[in-house]
């Protein structure tokens, strides 16, 4: 049922006003991001149950125990990297793909790593039925980045790590951002912007508090 027309014009709808009131309406007016985010089928990375609640303003349960990230912080990390169009970025944690399909809107390229096979595999189906062949989905551990295709101009990650992962800020380019939540594993992360400015200078900002699902791995959290 809800793939039929009716449904397909209530989903398009609802993504408008999602991207009026959650995206724009919160003051992010990066237009590229803006007009991903009118873009990119939200409803198709979930679980049929789930998605009438696609355009709802929060985060939603994948499998795997993961969650696909609220909109607006996929809008607000993505207009964090400060992309410029075209260029490559790197996504750790594939989640659902969502993430990776915005990103994939906005860069020529785009890696992104996931840990878990069955999300790396759902992911992979999805953006290939959705016509993304410019994203490459990798199951490893994200925590050691994908030297294969470094450098990025952006890498973000959407799970919580304990520290920058130095691998991470090895792959990115000179001039290239890198966008992650550090802190505590079961409270709240600050959303680090890591600048890299010179091949051994790097720039880091405090953007905001947020709370993600634990980034797991060897220069992560510990398995449990
Ligand atoms: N960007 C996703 C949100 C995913 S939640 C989306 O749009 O749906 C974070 C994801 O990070 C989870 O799927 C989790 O399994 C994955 N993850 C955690 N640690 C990881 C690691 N070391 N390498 C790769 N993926 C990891």
């Amino acid at each position: 049922m809800t793939s039929d027309p009716e449904w397909q014009a209530r989903y398009e709808d609802r993504r408008q006003a999602m991207v009026d009131l959650q995206i724009a309406g919160r003051g992010i007016d990066n237009p590229q991001v803006l007009s991903a985010m009118r873009c990119v089928p939200r409803e198709r990375f979930l679980a049929p149950e789930m998605r009438a609640q696609a355009y709802e303003d929060r985060p939603l349960p994948i499998s795997e125990k993961q969650t696909i990230s609220q909109p607006y912080i996929v809008a607000y990390m993505t207009a964090a990297m400060q992309l410029t169009g075209g260029g490559s970025v790197l996504e750790i944690g594939t989640g659902s793909g969502y993430a990776a399909a915005v990103l994939a809107e906005i860069a020529n390229r785009v890696v992104t790593v996931e840990r878990h096979k069955s999300l790396a595999d759902r992911a992979r189906k999805i953006l290939h039925e959705l016509g993304y062949d410019n994203v490459e989905v990798v199951q490893a551990d994200g925590t050691l980045g994908w030297p294969e295709g470094a450098p990025y101009d952006g890498i973000v990650v959407t799970a919580g790590g304990p520290s920058v992962p130095r691998a991470l800020k090895d792959q990115l380019a000179v001039g290239g951002r890198l966008v992650i939540p550090v802190g505590d594993r079961e409270t709240e992360q600050a959303l680090v912007r890591i600048t890299r400015v010179s091949e051994d200078e790097f720039h880091e900002e405090q953007l905001s508090r947020v709370r993600f699902v634990p980034l797991v791995g060897e220069a992560g959290w510990q398995r449990r």
